[in-house]
C-alpha cells in the first residue's frame, strides 16, 4: 500500500535469488542498491539497510552503523580493519 507519507519508512524487499544479506548480517553491504539519492548522500539496499556516502549506516531496526571505510584515501593507509 501506498500511502505518500512523508515518514521515512524503509520497505526494501530483497527478491533477489539467492537472497542477499540480511541487514543483521556483516556481509549488509552485498546486497543491491534499490535507491539512490546522491543529492542526499545515501543509497537504499534491498535488504533496507541505508548505506550512507561517507559508509555509515542506518539499520532497518533503526540500529547506526558509524563510518567504518575511509573514503577518500586508499585502504591499505590503514594498518587495521574494523570487521
Ligand atoms: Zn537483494
Amino acid at each position: 500500500m501506498h500511502t505518500g507519507e512523508v515518514n521515512l519508512v524503509i520497505e526494501a524487499r530483497c527478491g533477489h535469488v539467492p537472497r542477499c544479506p540480511a541487514a543483521d548480517n556483516p556481509a549488509r553491504e552485498a546486497a543491491r542498491t534499490v535507491a539512490t539519492h546522491p543529492e542526499q548522500g545515501w543509497s537504499l539496499l534491498c535488504n533496507g539497510d541505508l548505506l550512507f556516502d561517507d559508509t555509515g549506516e542506518l539499520l532497518p531496526n533503526g540500529g547506526v552503523i558509524a563510518p567504518h571505510r575511509p573514503t577518500d584515501m586508499h585502504p591499505e593507509v590503514f594498518g587495521s580493519r574494523a570487521l
